[in-house]
């Protein structure tokens, strides 16, 4: 393998669009500041992302910027979707290893570093000790759950996971910083198994652990929303680095380099964008509309669709509603056409927003929404207060969060009937219940943006994390 003084740094993301957006905002970062970049996709989510990006004037924008991909394991044509995530998962764990390591022997260029998801742990962390590769860790999920995903075993041990006596209000006792904010009904829903010999549950500890023999761990959080909870994360790693929200680092960056953002045309993305949205907002008073969206990979049936439906509807207020192809699921599942049809007065429908410009429109007031990270990061930096529903990964912890620690939103966990979802949403939208939020929205809101300008905790962290790796160069 050649070696040269520019770094190369290859990243292995978990193929899920959730974890490949924000390393990819890093890819690109750390292209810009002059490393080469090999970023390893799926060959599913490689053919995804080439349909839709147009790589002339991506390459104009990031040279020295190649994509790869290795096969995980499912037919092609088959869907990649929650349905079948278990199947991807091990298919995915007896495939990309090897496939991995063929690439890294065969790649011309040697990579300074691997970035390698905490989650690829099983792909990556073999091979780069074997090759004498450096890896750092990505993990996509936040301080405060990646901290309860390294408690998994001593929850298990302490007869806390799993639950089988269903009490979902029970407090916690062994996460230390979390005693008094997480209930059972609060912990990552892998928790929620019949054993504790679980494949799901046990592969999240393995990699957990596994991820531990990185040299450095990345975080897509700022320092001012987690600050005891990292701290409490530098005993198991001492080189932390989080440099969230990488959206907005990523759009403060390039801002400086003078490179336009506003053509949002020349971004990677797995989903084609409907911008048709953002001409009905600019017809909507200021601050009216609920955004809602349950993001790449929730499910909903079809009872559930309708108390969404019937609550939205009932609160009175205008909704712009991501309704994805294979977003309903179940034998009579709604027709989009039909949802829509009945939504026509006050609701608008989309197959997939412009997420981030959405949460920045004047008119949007309130986001319902799964909790997902990135999602839960884009309404921290918009100021745009929450109404969450988890029901994947590390979203019962996030909603947690939102609503007992940061206070910037309300927790619908584990219920959606119609009625709760109306007193939510008026509750939200105008109560002075959103007088109050709104000040600790408006307040982390503040520290986000400024935590990736110039000065601010998450740029300076990435200026140490582009110098590290700088360092690890030959
Ligand atoms: N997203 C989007 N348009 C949509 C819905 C979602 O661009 O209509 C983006 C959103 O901005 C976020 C990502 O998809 O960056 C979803 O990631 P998240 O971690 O919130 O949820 P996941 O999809 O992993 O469940």
């Amino acid at each position: 393998m050649e070696q040269t003084n520019v770094p190369h740094v290859m990243f292995l993301p978990l193929p899920a669009q959730g974890h490949i957006k924000p390393m990819m905002k890093l890819a690109e970062l750390l292209n810009q500041a002059g490393s080469q970049v090999t970023f390893v996709n799926t060959d599913h989510n490689h053919d995804l992302l080439m349909s839709h990006t147009d790589l002339t004037s991506f390459h104009d924008r990031s040279p020295n910027f190649l994509f790869r991909s290795i096969p995980d394991g499912l037919r092609p044509g088959k869907a990649r979707s929650l349905s079948n995530c278990k199947e991807l998962l091990d298919t995915l764990q007896a495939v990309a290893r090897p496939a991995f390591r063929q690439l890294l022997i065969s790649t011309s260029m040697r990579p300074t570093c691997i970035i390698a998801d905490g989650i690829m742990s099983f792909a990556a962390i073999d091979v780069a000790e074997e090759l004498g590769i450096p890896v750092v860790t990505f993990r996509t999920f936040n301080a405060s759950c990646t901290w309860t995903y390294f408690h998994l075993s001593k929850l298990v041990e302490a007869g806390e996971v799993p639950f089988p006596d269903g009490n979902l209000d029970k407090s916690i006792t062994c996460i230390p910083g979390y005693e008094n904010v997480l209930r059972i009904r609060d912990l990552p829903s892998i928790c929620r198994v019949e054993r504790a010999d679980d494949p799901v549950l046990n592969f999240y500890m393995r990699e957990t652990s596994t991820m531990t023999r990185a040299s450095a761990l990345i975080l897509n959080t700022f320092h001012e929303l987690e600050a005891p909870v990292i701290s409490r994360l530098n005993s198991i790693f001492t080189k932390i680095y989080t440099i969230g929200p990488l959206h907005a680092l990523y759009k403060s960056r390039t801002k400086d380099l003078m490179i336009s953002q506003s053509n949002s045309s020349n971004s990677v993305r797995l989903w084609k964008e409907d911008k048709s949205c953002m001409t009905w907002l600019d017809s909507q008073p200021l601050r009216s509309v609920i955004y809602v969206s349950f993001g790449s990979l929730v499910n909903l049936t079809r009872l559930q669709t309708l108390e969404f439906l019937h609550g939205l509807v009932n609160s009175g207020k205008p909704f712009l509603w991501v309704v994805r192809p294979d977003l309903i699921v179940g034998e009579s599942g709604i027709d989009p056409m039909e949802l829509e049809m009945v939504t026509k007065e006050r609701g608008f429908i989309v197959s997939w927003a412009p997420q981030e410009e959405v949460l920045a429109h004047p008119a949007v007031g309130g986001f319902l929404t799964h909790s997902g990270w990135n999602s839960t990061l884009e309404s921290i930096t918009a100021g745009v207060p929450m109404i969450c529903w988890p029901q994947i990964a590390d979203q019962q912890v996030n909603s947690r969060c939102v609503s007992e620690v940061w206070k910037i939103g309300f927790d619908m966990k584990d219920t959606c009937d119609r009625s709760t979802v109306e007193k939510l949403v008026r509750d939200l939208m105008d109560s002075n219940k959103r007088e109050e939020i709104m000040k600790s929205t408006d307040e982390f809101a503040r520290l986000a943006n400024d935590s990736v300008k110039q000065g601010g905790s998450s740029c300076i962290n990435l200026e140490k994390l582009i110098e590290d790796i700088r360092s690890m160069s030959p």
